[in-house]
């Protein structure tokens, strides 16, 4: 039999056949998710609140996975609840208290007065956006970010849940960190916050496993056409480093989901979790690049973690000052991985911190928006013209500058006997090994906070000017004096570089979009509006590095782009234009000296003396 809806007689049935036919563990809140015809995008819920009492409330969060206000209650429809009862399942009232949250009863419903019961919630969530951030049911597969479909009791969330997947399409498996359950197709979590940090993929993906640090790394993978030996090769190398850093695996078993391809690069990125991560992108370059930040992750954030995002409150915006560390600086080591595993060579690495400074120099609002300003303002990110150049800088691009930085001004303080990989592990020994959180970044009446602590810590003298000015603060970056540490300098070119006519900006959901065009461009001309969908350039992907990407193709050069637009793909010829801004370049200098030559040498290999 095949039901498009739950019909509420359908309803009842499955109400008493689990409370008759199923041993309902104590205190267990269960979820059954179907995924009965995935073309309708639509995952039906039935969930289970047992030993309920009157005024037993559920949510649905309002955030999860980007740092943004999104409602996931829109997509909600039909909420119903029933208790049953012996011989009968009866539909009780339900009030809907505000945008995200429904109220069983009024606390006078005579089939409550008997005592407590279970309750059984049942709705249904539409949900067809690609990428790591997003949940989607279609026939291809499913990708659940279980925050954004199961709802929570709000007084209930320390409880152990259940979820089961039903209707599941012939053929398809399931891949998850989250331990299995007794049933078939069914996972435990000991939290409702444990469950939502593990999401799920269901359908026909490939997979490889292998063994780092003594225990299992899992990779996933959903791709039309991908080499494992590549993409095996390069998780091996930045799990390895990352793990001989940190001092070893914190988990039992990771896994990655990748999905990789053309197709990926919407909604692209990655998603970091306790255990695992989701990422997608266009390239299996982009892809390890974004493996090794978000791997690092598992401990910077995930572990080593500000006290201002415990408990997460699903309910609204919750505020950090710390997302240039927890960010940028996981950055700073997503870089290092890559060059100090071999994945990316030396040069490949100076050209990564060259295009970050380009970035932040290009940006006037590094004048008067400090990283902690712009790590609180994360919730702004969802607007366009908060994006653009002139009101904001980029934790994540600042913050992984501030954390190369930080690593110069250590190993010369301290001879390069010391280095931020010390401070790291101090922090996950003095922090996550303890189950403790930190205090958040921001410089208060003389108080450095926790970070700057553990750095003057580690390098055994006073950080606060330090944290003054490039963190709390905006002091334009004296990029010479610190590059000068290890022996390099910073060179600026300023001859003209071509320009595209439109600044790309990321939608959540959609991945990179054109944020504004340029009056008066060829693009503009050409057609190009503010919203596309970008998806290629002359029949590529988009280049991950567009700075690079100018520098080799000349004003008046004629390009392709395709975007998509109302659902349709388009290709959009024009002519690139002339640019403006300067370029820098950070290289080796001509002669440095023994110091700067053996601090240079540790920044690369990631050693001290
Ligand atoms: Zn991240």
């Amino acid at each position: 039999m095949i039901l498009n809806r739950f019909p509420r007689t359908y309803i009842l049935c499955i109400l008493l056949s689990f409370f008759f036919c199923v041993r309902s563990a104590a205190a267990t809140v269960s979820y059954k998710i179907s995924l009965d015809h995935p073309e309708q995008h639509v995952f039906h819920v039935t969930m289970t609140v047992p030993n309920a009492t009157a005024n037993e409330a559920v949510r649905i969060p309002a955030w999860n996975a980007l740092y943004q206000i999104r409602d996931f209650a829109y997509r909600v429809r039909d909420v119903r609840v029933a208790v049953p009862l012996a011989g009968e399942g009866r539909e009780v009232p339900l009030h809907k208290l505000d945008k995200n949250t429904w109220e069983f009863g009024d606390g006078r419903d005579a089939v409550m007065s008997v005592g407590t019961r279970d309750l059984v919630f049942t709705y249904s969530i539409q949900w067809d956006e690609p990428g790591p951030f997003n949940s989607q049911l279609n026939p291809h597969h499913a990708f659940v970010n279980f925050a954004e479909v199961l709802m929570y009791g709000p007084a209930r969330r320390d409880e152990d849940v259940s979820v089961e997947f039903v209707d599941v399409p012939a053929g398809w498996r399931i891949a998850t960190a989250l331990a299995p359950g007794q049933a078939a197709n069914s996972f435990v979590a000991p939290s409702y916050d444990a469950l939502v940090d593990a999401p799920v993929e269901i359908g026909k993906f490939e997979e490889f496993s292998f063994t780092e640090a003594g225990a299992p790394i899992r990779v996933v993978v959903d791709a039309k056409e991908w080499s494992r030996t590549r993409l095996e090769d390069a998780v091996k190398r930045i799990t390895g480093y990352e793990l001989k850093l940190m001092g070893g695996p914190p988990y039992k078993e990771y896994t990655f989901f990748f999905r990789i391809g053309p197709y990926a690069e919407v909604g692209g990125g990655g998603m970091e979790h306790a255990n695992c991560t989701a990422i997608s992108s266009g390239s299996i370059e982009g892809a390890v690049a974004t493996a090794a930040h978000e791997f690092f992750h598992l401990w910077n954030v995930k572990r080593i973690r500000p006290e201002s995002l415990e408990p997460v409150d699903y309910t609204k915006e919750q505020y950090t000052r710390a997302l240039w560390f927890a960010e940028g600086v996981t950055s700073t080591y997503g870089a290092y991985a890559l060059e100090r595993s071999g994945v990316y060579t030396k040069e490949q690495w100076y050209g990564d911190l060259s295009e970050q400074i380009t970035e932040l120099q290009a940006r006037p609002a590094r004048r008067w928006q400090s990283v902690e300003e712009s790590s609180l303002d994360a919730w702004l990110e969802k607007y366009d013209d908060y994006r653009q150049p002139d009101r904001s800088i980029s934790y994540y691009n600042k913050g992984q500058i501030d954390g190369v930085l930080l690593d110069l001004a250590i190993r010369d303080a301290t001879g390069n006997h010391k280095s931020l990989d010390d401070v790291m592990r101090h922090m996950n020994e003095v922090y996550a090994l303890r189950g403790q959180f930190y205090g958040d970044s921001g410089h208060f009446h003389g108080d450095i906070g926790s970070i700057g602590v553990a750095v003057n810590d580690i390098a055994g003298r006073s950080f606060d000017e330090f944290f003054r000015r490039y963190v709390t603060g905006t002091d334009e970056i004296p990029y010479d004096k610190f590059l000068a540490i290890a022996g390099l300098e910073l060179k600026i070119d300023s001859s003209q570089l071509s320009d595209l006519g439109f600044r790309a900006g990321r939608a959540p959901g959609l991945g990179p979009v054109v944020a504004q065009v340029t009056i008066g461009s060829a693009a503009e001309a050409a057609g190009l509006r503010k919203g596309d969908v970008l998806l290629g350039l002359n029949g590529e992907g988009l280049p991950r590095n567009i700075r690079g990407w100018l520098r080799d193709h000349h004003a008046g050069e004629i390009v392709k782009l395709r975007v998509r637009r109302d659902g349709e793909e388009k290709e959009i010829s024009y002519a690139l234009g002339k640019g403006s801004g300067d370029h820098y370049s950070v290289v080796e200098s001509a002669n440095p000296n023994e110091r700067q030559r053996r601090i240079r040498e540790g920044i690369l290999h990631g050693t001290t003396d």
